[in-house]
């Protein structure tokens, strides 16, 4: 079996760099040394573990070029999306470095006058994350932060397309004094050291970013030890623009949601649901808009839209525009490639698609790439049945400016994130996550420290008032 995997540039098809995997052994060796970590962290004071969550991201902010160039290397976007994605994953530290020191517990009246009763928090030991290859930054940050703030000793596996942004980051907390122990990189494939985590008596969480078919084995693996887990998994968003919406900021909307990352992002607008009446003049908008954007590899600063991140990743984008096309759907832009197998790059050219309807592949399964699907709606609520009428409740979209649609949508819509006449409702202070099968809690926010925490509540009897 080969001992190392090769990181390649997806722009070019380039090696960038051969990273060796860790032994059985060694991830072994490193769950029992972030046990034993945890111990010593926990018992550090909040407010040192916040001033050392605060110096990692400045560190973090002082090598932001570097670490930009690096992502946009292994990952493919833009240099200017990596740039954002750097200050977006150190959002997620300073603002956790905050939360760290405001981890409070309550009392609470007891039923009789010789009882006082006290409810502390306390971190729950050993995290064990996995993250994706679409954000090599902000997806760990926002497990370490909130762990390492709430006492836990943290440990992640970054996907193997894009190990060297996670291996750098980790680098530089361990620069300015988080134990190595504390918070440790391993590398893998992604079912060994899955098992390895889950069955690890160690772990007593996993926090995972990914598909949901591998989020599904990680919950099953997890029962046997009954561990906690948080599950950000897949997204398919609808974004409905409504008779009376600004079409020219749905239009501007709707492409920052989209295109992010070439469309490989969970919660971009991946069904986009208008009005019969507009939709004329807003596929003709979009498609202007669209047509503006450019392709290329993302070290030119010109680019808007990188590569797709591997061949599977391409097919799959390929196969479902061809099967939309195949049952009636009608390309107004797009629907072209440059990808070459043997030089190892995939490039996807903006898709507008119109016509489109529920029987087709791309109204289903996640498409990861940039096309827009448009579909259209005559009452709000073939709109709402349209939107909630996949297995997914991650990120939703609208665009109205009356608050009777506007609530109306809001409270139907089954999705964790709601952007209403937004395109870009993340932060590092909103939680995160999403219904159904787009996981299980949230990250982010004041509710993203909670799933590192235990209650505990201790009953003192005899109490003399
Ligand atoms: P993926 O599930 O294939 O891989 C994610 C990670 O899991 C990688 O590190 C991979 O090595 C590892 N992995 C693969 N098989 C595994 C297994 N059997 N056991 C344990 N780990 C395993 O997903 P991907 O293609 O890398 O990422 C794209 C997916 O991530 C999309 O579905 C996207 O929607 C989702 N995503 C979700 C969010 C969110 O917050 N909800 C954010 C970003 C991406």
């Amino acid at each position: 079996m080969s001992t190392q995997f090769k990181v390649m540039n997806p722009a070019t098809g380039e090696l960038v760099k051969k990273v060796n995997y860790n032994t059985k052994e060694e991830i072994k060796q490193a769950l029992e040394n972030g046990h034993c970590a945890f111990k010593k962290w926990s018992k550090l004071n909040a407010h040192t573990r916040s001033k050392l969550l605060k110096g990692w991201s400045q560190i973090i902010q002082e090598n932001k070029e570097e670490i930009a160039e690096v992502m946009t290397i292994e990952n493919g976007k833009p240099l200017k999306e990596s740039l954002g994605e750097v200050t977006y994953a150190t959002s997620y530290i300073d603002w956790y470095a905050e939360e760290a020191i405001r981890i409070y517990g309550r009392t609470i009246p007891a039923s009789t006058e010789t009882k006082r009763i006290v409810v502390t928090k306390q971190p729950i030991g050993l995290v064990a994350a996995i993250t994706p290859w679409n954000f090599p930054a902000a997806m760990m940050t926002r497990k370490a932060a909130p762990a390492l703030a709430a006492g836990c000793a943290f440990i992640v596996k970054p996907a193997e397309e894009t190990p060297l942004t996670t291996m750098k980051l980790i680098e530089l907390a361990h620069e300015v004094g988080i134990p190595k122990d504390a918070i440790q990189c391993v590398n893998g494939k992604g079912p060994e050291v899955g098992a390895l985590f889950t069955d690890s008596e160690y772990v007593r969480k996993i926090t995972f970013t990914g598909s949901t078919p591998v989020g599904k084995s990680l919950i099953r693996n997890s029962a046997d030890t009954v561990k906690h887990v948080t599950m950000e998994l897949g997204g398919h968003a609808p974004l409905i623009v409504a008779e009376d919406a600004d079409l020219d900021f749905a239009v501007t909307q709707t492409i920052l949601s989209k295109f992010r990352n070439a469309g490989q992002t969970c919660v971009c607008a991946n069904r986009v649901i208008v009005h019969e009446s507009i939709v004329g003049v807003f596929s003709e908008k979009l498609t202007e808009a669209v047509n503006r954007l450019k392709v290329g590899n993302g070290m030119d600063e010109e680019t808007d839209i990188g590569p797709i991140i591997h061949e599977k990743g391409f097919l799959k984008i390929v196969s479902q525009v061809k099967d939309a096309i195949e049952k009636g759907a009608e390309v107004l832009l797009g629907n072209k490639y440059n990808a070459d197998k043997e030089q190892g790059y995939f490039f996807v050219h903006p898709t507008v698609l119109k016509n489109v309807d529920t029987t087709m592949n791309i109204m289903q399964e996640e498409t990861f790439g940039p096309i827009v699907p448009i579909t259209t709606f005559k009452e709000l609520d073939e709109a709402v049945d349209i939107a909630n009428s996949t297995p997914y409740g991650l990120a939703a979209y609208f665009f109205t400016n009356d608050y009777k649609v506007g609530t109306y949508l809001h409270d139907h819509l089954d999705f964790g994130i709601i952007g209403w006449n937004d395109g870009a409702p993340s932060g590092a202070h909103v939680p995160f996550g999403g219904m159904k099968e787009s996981g299980l809690g949230r990250e982010g926010g004041s509710e993203g420290i909670e799933p590192y925490l235990e209650t505990k509540y201790l009953s003192i009897g005899h109490y003399d008032q």
